[in-house]
């Protein structure tokens, strides 16, 4: 698997492209901006390879923390960390219980200190609307995100297969067939139970 700064410079070169085409594509320049942002966010930030301490993680600094739980919870190269589309769903959701934790933490001290009243009423109208008013940008957030951890997990996939092609041809990299067991006589023999203590015991 490539090391964390190849997968850095992966996410600069195709930046450029990225872009490209988003403003391609959309003809928008807001659109294209969110796209690339969350692209570049999800490659050098909200990488696959949190769910490991690497470079994506480090870079969170005091706030790394917050990953810990999603490491402890995933093993390295998880479909949930790793898979398409689920990868950024699941960090998505987690990072929005966060997100939450942290916005109920600062309403509750505004309550106490300023007096400022919420209901889950307000703040659920609020999401709901801005959910419903920016459709194509958080359509567009999810894409730029998804697409960076789609390039980290491909060349993740590139680099094990080109490791394997290396090691041991072209063999390893073509998909494995599923092997059929034959039950011959010999292997027949062997599935009959060896006497145990037990049934030593018995015999005699
Ligand atoms: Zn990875």
């Amino acid at each position: 698997m490539p090391s964390g700064r190849t997968h850095d410079r992966i996410t600069l070169w195709c930046l450029p492209w990225v872009a490209g085409m988003t403003f391609g594509l959309t003809r928008s320049g807001d659109l294209t901006l969110i796209v690339s942002g969350g692209f570049l966010f999800s490659g050098l930030m909200f990488s696959p390879d949190l769910d490991l301490n690497s470079r994506p993680y480090q870079r969170w600094g005091w706030l790394r923390w917050i990953w810990i739980p999603y490491q402890k919870s995933l093993r390295h190269r998880s479909v949930f960390s790793h898979g398409l589309a689920i990868g950024t769903i699941v960090r998505s959701l987690y990072l929005s219980c966060w997100l939450f934790l942290v916005g109920l933490l600062i309403l509750g001290m505004l309550q106490l200190v300023w007096g400022v009243g919420w209901t889950w009423q307000v703040i659920a109208n609020q999401v709901q609307r801005s959910l419903t008013q920016y459709p194509a940008e958080w359509i567009a957030l999810f894409v730029g995100l998804e697409l960076g951890a789609m390039s980290h997990s491909f060349s993740d996939w590139g680099g094990s297969a080109y490791k394997r092609f290396k090691k041991s041809g072209l063999k390893a990299v073509m998909p494995k067939r599923v092997k059929t067991r034959k039950r011959t006589g010999a292997s027949n023999q062997r599935r009959v139970k060896k006497p145990t203590a037990k049934t030593q015991r018995t015999q005699r």
